[in-house]
Order: C-alpha cells, then structure tokens, then sequence
C-alpha cells in the first residue's frame, strides 16, 4: 500500500515537471518564442515598450512577413484593448507604446494567411526581470517558476 502510493506521487511530481519544461522557449531577441506556422514568431518588447512579433525561418533567421495577420490584444483588469499594429522589416509591431498597468495579460493571435485558422498564445506579460535566466519575467525561461 505504502508504495503505491509513492509510485503515485512520482508520477505526479514528473507529470508537474514536464509542465514547466516546455512552458517558455527564449527568443533570440529575449522574447518568447511561439510555435506559429510556416515561420516561427517571437513575441518581444523593447526598451520603448512597444511591443513586436518577429518572424523567424526554421534556423531561427529573422524572415520578413509573408500574408500573415497579427493582433495584439490586452486582458487588463480595467478591460480588453485592441492594440494597433504596423507592419515591420521582420513582423509587427504595436505603434505606441504597451499601456501602463502591466502585470496584465496579452492575447497574441497570429494568421498564416487571412483565411487561416487564428493561433492564440497568451503572454502574461511581467516586464520585470528575472535573474534567474538574465531574460524579462514574460520570457523567463527558468524550470523552478
Ligand atoms: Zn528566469
């Protein structure tokens, strides 16, 4: 009886663990990497705040956007926002800078085309920085949080 039940916590304890591993992939731009299709994306802000979403072939080289469609919206306690968006060199990014008031949660959906089916991906976005893993916390990378 006794170990049964330690059989049952192990596997509780790897099935906790194996969450955690593949929560957050690191961008090469210090963002979050998302597993869009055809190309990779990378959701990142920058010092200005603004944040983008940056496409990458399989190598991870930066490519430009083909027909792809981004949104960015914002889950705030005060509400959801729709930001604007413009087309950059390697994906899009919002035209003004990402509201005060974060922690809040960001819903990034991208389209591979304009008739494709939307991927979401929910970033919750902690601009603070975790030295843990040298990365901001909404990219953080570490296993133990
Ligand atoms: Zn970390």
């Amino acid at each position: 009886m006794k170990t049964k039940t330690l059989l049952f916590l192990a596997a509780a304890l790897c099935t906790v663990a194996v969450v955690h591993a593949e929560k957050i992939v690191g961008g090469p731009q210090g963002g979050r990497l998302l597993e869009t299709e055809p190309a990779r994306a990378e959701f990142v802000v920058d010092a200005e705040r603004k944040a983008e979403v940056r496409f990458y072939d399989a190598a991870l080289k930066p490519v430009a956007p083909g027909a792809q469609e981004v949104t960015l919206t914002i889950e705030a306690p005060t509400g959801r926002l729709k930001l604007a968006v413009v087309k950059t060199e390697f994906g899009f990014a919002t035209k003004d800078a990402l509201p005060a008031g974060d922690p809040y949660r960001v819903v990034v959906q991208v389209r591979a085309t304009p008739e494709a089916k939307p991927q979401n991906f929910r970033v919750d976005l902690n601009l603070g920085h975790c030295a843990g893993c040298d990365r901001a916390e909404y990219a953080c990378t570490c296993e133990s949080h």
